[in-house]
């Protein structure tokens, strides 16, 4: 068997969890408290598509109640199962609170993929998938927020949010029902790129120290360094576009259907990348580039900053002795499985975990919104960086920032708990 279907995405997560549970000393009953997914909605509901009616299947899970609302992305993909979005959903539970953000973990996903749909299509589901939500108390400003994730944007929050608006016509607080909606209907300025930035935020800080820069043989700063970056959707996208703009180097960039290096080192420009995509319906074949066969190549080019932002578990068993960059920075969620993750910090390999996906709740609105947005994201990725790296550098038991974040992340939400009263 490969190695790579060892642990289901939910198991792996859950493998990272124990790691650094056992290094704390809270009650088992607590312990499993904050582990397990508090509920799991499963779907199955008929749109008719042209001249026939599928039977669409799709999730909610709320993994943390122990503080509401809870907040997630909501996901189309093909690839979409329960154990997929339980895992998705815990992850938000423990990057939550890491960076103090007061909700529990969610997530939601709907099994298809958006490319076979027509945007009416695409419409139909998820208007009848918000319905289904709303039916059962599954989202609410108060109760759980959804928000864009991979194959969603601002238009599907905007079908959700006159979806539940139109149920809750009568509530001021209506709007606050999903996050990531066009700047139109509420949404916020800087929401958009704020993942991938987080994500520049956080490999900037992890940069800046020098010891740790000296360990891998790499000086500080992002300033010409050999980047790599898997995925440009809206995460990959913005933060090769802030890495790039920060003086990085990208030297190999990665859709689905390929993946491109610059044999000259000297980086591509990510938006003439993503026109020549956009011109051609490939990233392939851009001038002077060399092309890789599959897209999963690129993860193992030599270089300094790896930055996967596509999809979980892209860095597994089977590849990861191959890995050469110095620092994977995390984008996307769960990109490295746990046997993947024992391989590189071996060969000592940093890599950053992904606490990114924040949203601080802003107040003010117009043109200053984004400036709040990013300095706010700064502050917190900074902090956050920080307090991971303190508990790694200090705890003798800790020998990595993965576990060192769960870690932090579990205290905090056990901290929640033990002020109810009910865990001893
Ligand atoms: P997206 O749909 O905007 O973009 C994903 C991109 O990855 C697409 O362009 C897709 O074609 C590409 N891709 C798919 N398979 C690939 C492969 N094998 N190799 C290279 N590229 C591939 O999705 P997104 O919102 O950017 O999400 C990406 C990741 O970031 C996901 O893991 C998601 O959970 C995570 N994330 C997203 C947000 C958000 O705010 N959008 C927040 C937190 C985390």
């Amino acid at each position: 068997m490969s190695s790579k279907q060892q642990f289901s995405f939910f198991e792996s997560v859950e493998r990272y969890f124990d790691k650094a549970a056992e290094l704390t000393n809270h009650s088992q009953g607590l312990l499993e408290q904050i582990k397990v997914c508090n509920s799991v909605y499963q779907i199955r509901f008929p749109v008719k598509i042209g001249n026939s009616v599928q039977v669409i299947e799709a999730y909610r899970v709320q993994h943390s109640h122990h503080k509401l609302p809870c907040k997630g992305g909501i996901r189309y993909s093909e690839h979409v199962n329960q154990d997929e979005v339980m895992a998705l959903a815990s992850l938000m539970t423990y990057k939550c609170a890491i960076v103090d953000v007061p909700f529990g973990g969610a997530k939601g996903g709907i099994k298809i993929n958006p490319r076979n749909y027509t945007p009416g299509q695409l419409e139909r589901i998820t208007r009848r998938y918000a319905t289904e939500l709303i039916k059962k108390n599954f989202i609410g400003p108060a109760i759980d927020v959804p928000a864009p994730d991979y194959g969603t944007g601002a238009r599907e929050m905007a079908w959700i949010l006159d979806t539940y608006h139109t149920f809750n016509s009568s509530n001021i607080d209506s709007y606050g029902c999903v996050t990531g909606k066009p700047i139109t209907q509420g949404g916020i300025r800087g929401r958009t790129e704020a993942t991938g930035l987080g994500v520049f935020y956080g490999t900037r800080e992890a940069m800046s120290h020098a010891d740790d820069m000296e360990a891998l043989g790499l000086t500080t700063g992002i300033e010409g360094k050999r980047t790599v970056v898997q995925g440009l959707g809206n995460v990959g996208y913005h933060c090769a576009k802030f890495f790039q703009d920060a003086g990085a180097r990208l030297i190999g960039l990665s859709e689905y259907e390929g993946a491109i290096f610059d044999p000259s080192g000297k980086g591509f420009d990510v938006d003439d990348v993503v026109a020549h995509r956009k011109s051609t319906g490939s990233i392939l074949n851009y001038p002077g580039a060399q092309n890789l066969d599959h897209s999963a190549d690129a993860l193992e080019l030599e270089c300094d900053i790896l930055i996967p932002a596509a999809l979980e578990r892209v860095i597994h068993g089977d590849n990861a002795a191959r890995v050469k960059a110095k620092i994977i920075a995390e984008a996307a969620n769960g990109p490295i499985t746990p046997d993947a993750e024992d391989i590189l910090l071996a060969k000592g390999t940093m890599i950053l975990p992904d606490v990114s996906d924040v949203e601080k709740n802003i107040i003010a609105h117009g043109a200053d919104e984004a400036d709040l947005v990013y300095s706010g994201l700064e502050e917190t990725m900074i902090t956050a960086y920080n307090a991971i790296r303190e508990s790694w550098k200090r705890h003798n038991r800790i020998n990595d920032l993965r576990t060192a974040a769960f870690y932090v992340a579990i205290e905090k939400v056990a901290c929640a708990y033990e002020e109810l009263g009910i865990f001893p």
